[in-house]
């Protein structure tokens, strides 16, 4: 008899425009990867968007230094767009929210049905990165009262 793992199926299927998008993230993050490894002398990470993420993320300094930066935030920032857009094809649960506290993006509230897999989050129409999960929107409301 044969003891093998069982195979799990928590996660939700994959649509072909939301695979379509993880590889053209996972392309993005390889060729960015692949400058710092290549001027670092450094091993590559492995071919795993979360592995190339975290990589990518220990040397955002040293990129924010690079004279790619620009195509680089423009880059990650296209692909987060196009994976939002991807996600949320209706534009559906959308809600202005007002000016974001740390750029001149505005900010948009992604307001998620309880079954969705993601939680419902506030974020940034300039910066991929200014996001505020629904436990943080309490400090992102002092943030903006106090600007
Ligand atoms: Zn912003």
């Amino acid at each position: 008899m044969r003891n093998g793992p069982r195979k799990i199926t928590t996660a939700a299927p994959i649509s072909p425009a939301a695979a379509e998008v993880r590889t053209a993230i996972r392309t993005v993050l390889v060729s960015w990867a692949g400058l710092v490894t290549d001027e670092r002398r450094l091993e590559p990470p492995p071919r795993d968007i979360r592995a190339l993420s975290r990589f990518l993320c220990r040397h955002a300094e040293w990129l924010a230094a690079h004279p790619a930066a620009g195509e680089i935030v423009d880059e990650i920032g296209e692909i987060t767009r196009a994976a939002r857009k991807t996600a949320y094809p209706n534009g559906g649960g959308q809600v202005p929210v007002g000016d974001c506290p740390n750029c001149e993006g505005d900010l948009v509230a992604l307001i998620r049905r309880r079954d969705d897999p993601l939680p419902s989050e506030i974020v940034c129409t300039d910066f991929p990165d200014h996001t505020w999960p629904a436990t943080r929107w309490a400090t992102l409301a002092r943030a903006i009262q106090g600007r």
